[in-house]
């Protein structure tokens, strides 16, 4: 099979080299160094032009926003084949997925979108959990696809629920992150020690990933590796606020994570790493970590 991929960032690099063990892969990167790199390493095809990446049975897009991938589109449409499926495996916003499919609709270009998660580790050993929107013979060409870049594969719902559901994860995630690190700083206020305090949320009732995997390297050994841009993580809090803002729901912790995640992402810049906000935590109680 013939895929063309756009978007060789931190999950997208990992992925198509995955997908290039059984399938004819054609890479293109705003930034072409890392296209040159892919090809040389990973046996792909170096795209001369963006609309080589059309001319393909599928079309993989791994962008910031659902923006870059609308760009995309525009630049992609006047060379895409009818009977072409477009994977958008960015984390993007379902309203501009539904309008995204419609438009390649016309084409006769089918449309997912399936979002991942698992981080780079999961992009690297391709292990992502993929969570995908669209109609069931949609999901199942994906599935096919996205099975060398993932365990877990789940079809969600029509066309944009599988964006739907990933902002919503990565919400619940935010907030775990923060209210670990809020309590957390407690203890260590308290006098607690720090791997201790971990010892016990982690044998009890306040385990998370966020307590298990995420802080304690960064809090107890002092390692910060950017793995996951705050400002990606800031657009889906976003994003699952504008859902609930449509809905009218009432969701007051949601809106304060969001206010919190911004204000983050204003204080320590868009190259920071998310669970850095454990920082800001501290900051606001005048101390550090
Ligand atoms: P990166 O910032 O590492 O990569 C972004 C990619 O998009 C790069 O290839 C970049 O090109 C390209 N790009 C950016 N702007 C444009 C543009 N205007 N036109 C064309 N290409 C553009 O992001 P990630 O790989 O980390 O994330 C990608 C998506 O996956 C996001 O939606 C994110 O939320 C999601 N995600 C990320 C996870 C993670 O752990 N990193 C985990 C799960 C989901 P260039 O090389 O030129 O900058």
């Amino acid at each position: 099979m013939k895929i063309g991929f756009i978007g060789l960032g931190a999950m997208g690099f990992p992925m198509a080299r995955h997908l290039a063990k059984e399938h004819e892969v054609v890479v293109w990167n705003r930034t072409r160094e890392k296209a040159e790199r892919h090809a040389r390493e990973h046996g792909t095809k170096l795209a001369g032009d963006i609309a080589e990446c059309a001319d393909a049975d599928v079309v993989i897009t791994m962008l910031p926003t659902s923006a870059e991938v609308d760009e995309i589109v525009d630049r992609l449409l006047p060379s895409l084949r009818e009977g072409t499926l477009f994977i958008d495996a960015t984390s993007g916003d379902p309203n501009v997925s539904r309008k995204t499919a419609a438009r390649l609709a016309e084409r006769g270009v089918a449309f997912v979108d399936a979002p991942v998660t698992g981080a780079t580790v999961g992009a690297e050993n391709a292990t992502l959990t993929i969570m995908i929107g669209g109609t069931p013979e949609d999901f199942a060409r994906a599935r096919d696809v996205l099975r060398l870049n993932g365990k877990t594969i789940i079809h969600v719902g029509p066309v944009g629920s599988g964006h739907a559901i990933k902002v919503l994860t990565n919400s619940i995630m935010g907030a775990t992150v923060w209210i670990t690190s809020e309590c957390l700083l407690l203890a260590k206020e308290l006098g607690i020690d720090l791997e201790t305090a971990l010892a016990v949320t982690n044998a009890g009732s306040g385990r998370s990933n966020a307590s298990e995997n995420l802080l304690p390297m960064r809090l107890v050994e002092g390692k910060w590796p950017l793995v996951f841009k705050l400002a990606h993580h800031d657009k889906d809090i976003r994003i699952a606020m504008s859902l609930a803002h449509e809905l009218h729901a009432s969701t007051p912790l949601l809106a304060l994570t969001q206010q919190l995640f911004s204000a983050s992402l204003h204080e320590l810049g868009d190259q920071a790493d998310y669970i850095e906000v454990a920082k800001i935590v501290a900051k606001m109680n005048g101390t550090s970590w």
